[in-house]
């Protein structure tokens, strides 16, 4: 079914989803095939090979492009494989604008992979978009952004960006793991290309590692497919029936991540102990404005520092919470505590990290849908 009249809690049940047409299966079976029988050569059902086509993802892919307000989705063996995709448009000499705040794998895959191919990275603070301007020059291809930003929660105005990549004909591409497409559609803000990392909030149960691509565009849908295929980067089936099932779920997990995510950071925030609380929910959150527009809420993602600003200070907070497990990732139903500057922003060096305000004491909590006075009893006991 693709209704695009649908509202958006329909769109995730139902979107790209027939029943199976061989037994009538309402849900999409797992094709656990890497290849399809054809009558005579080139006469077939439209599958030829598991690395190119396969149906469970198929209907993945379109439900993923329904979601997000695109025509065309692509998916990855996980969010890296498809950023590793968008990177390959580059060619050696091109240049790409970064948001300096971002996700330390993006980081790590840009300066460290593709640098060495002969693509330069301008890191830079995106929170005004009119200092992308700054940066652009006859060899720039690409804007990149990450809004709400990791981990800092810092939010860039996509509508501004979208505005300035016409303007110089470059590709804005956005993360979009953080808001998921229940608080926040990219495409209909003027960006070309969204990303996720399904492994997040679109998996939602910390059970699967997948990437996708959203585009309204057929001509770079085509291009980014024959990198697909070319490159193989390509999930199981089993993979995509996970993520197939989680999103079912979106809209109704990411209400109360929302729910839970406010209390917390109003708890935080009032806390004696508790130093900066970083939540774009906030009213005097440098880019509320922003966020109000383009988000339907805030989301259940949260940083924050202590007031004794020391790693000690952290490390003993992070060991003490029982509810909120130590973990690596975001987005399941269960809460999960964890330190950027030692963890998911390691690859980064000490120097960019401090001065992007990622301290050594910062901590971030991805809030899960618990009951949220326990979450909060839970910092309580931890945090002292
Ligand atoms: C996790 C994450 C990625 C990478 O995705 P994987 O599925 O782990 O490869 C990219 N961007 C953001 C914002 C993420 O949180």
């Amino acid at each position: 079914m693709n209704n695009k009249n649908h509202k958006l809690a329909t769109k995730l049940i139902h979107a790209g989803v027939e029943p199976d047409p061989t037994t009538g299966a309402i849900m999409t079976p797992i094709y656990q095939t890497s290849t399809y029988v054809q009558a005579a050569p080139g006469d077939h059902k439209g599958y030829e090979y598991a690395r190119t086509q396969n149906p469970t993802r198929t209907v993945l892919q379109n439900a993923l492009a329904a979601i997000e307000n695109g025509n065309h989705a692509l998916c990855f063996g996980s969010g890296m494989a498809a950023t590793d995709a968008v990177a390959k448009l580059l060619m050696p000499g091109d240049e790409v604008i970064v948001a300096n705040d971002l996700y330390g794998g993006t980081y790590r895959i840009f300066t460290k992979v593709f640098a060495n191919y002969g693509i330069k990275f301008d890191f830079i603070d995106m929170g005004n978009a009119e200092n992308i301007r700054n940066y652009i020059n006859s060899h720039t291809k690409m804007i990149w952004a990450e809004t709400p930003t990791n981990p800092l929660l810092n939010i860039v105005d996509i509508e501004a960006c979208a505005k300035i990549a016409k303007e110089h004909k470059l590709l804005l591409v956005v993360d979009n793991t953080f808001a998921s497409p229940y608080l926040q559609n990219p495409l209909d803000w003027g960006a070309d290309i969204v990303l996720h990392s399904a492994t997040k909030y679109l998996g939602g149960h910390s059970d699967v590692v997948h990437g996708a691509l959203i585009m309204k565009d057929a001509a770079l849908e085509e291009k980014l497919r024959f990198i697909q295929n070319s490159c193989g980067a390509v999930p199981g089936p089993h993979d995509c029936w996970l993520v197939l099932r989680g999103i079912k779920t979106l809209h109704v997990r990411m209400q109360r991540h929302c729910e839970n995510g406010e209390k917390i950071a109003n708890y935080l925030r009032n806390h004696p102990k508790v130093g900066k609380v970083y939540w774009c929910g906030f009213a005097d959150h440098p880019n509320h404005d922003v966020a109000k527009k383009q988000m339907r809420g805030f989301g259940g993602m949260i940083s924050f520092t202590l007031k004794d600003d020391n790693i000690e200070a952290a490390m003993s907070v992070l060991k003490k919470t029982e509810l909120f497990s130590l973990a690596e990732s975001l987005g399941g139903v269960e809460s999960l505590i964890g330190h950027p500057a030692s963890m998911t922003h390691g690859s980064i060096p000490r120097e960019e990290r401090i001065k992007n305000g990622l301290v050594d004491s910062l901590i971030r909590l991805s809030v899960g849908i618990e009951d949220a006075d326990d979450l909060i009893a839970d910092l309580e006991q931890a945090i002292g």
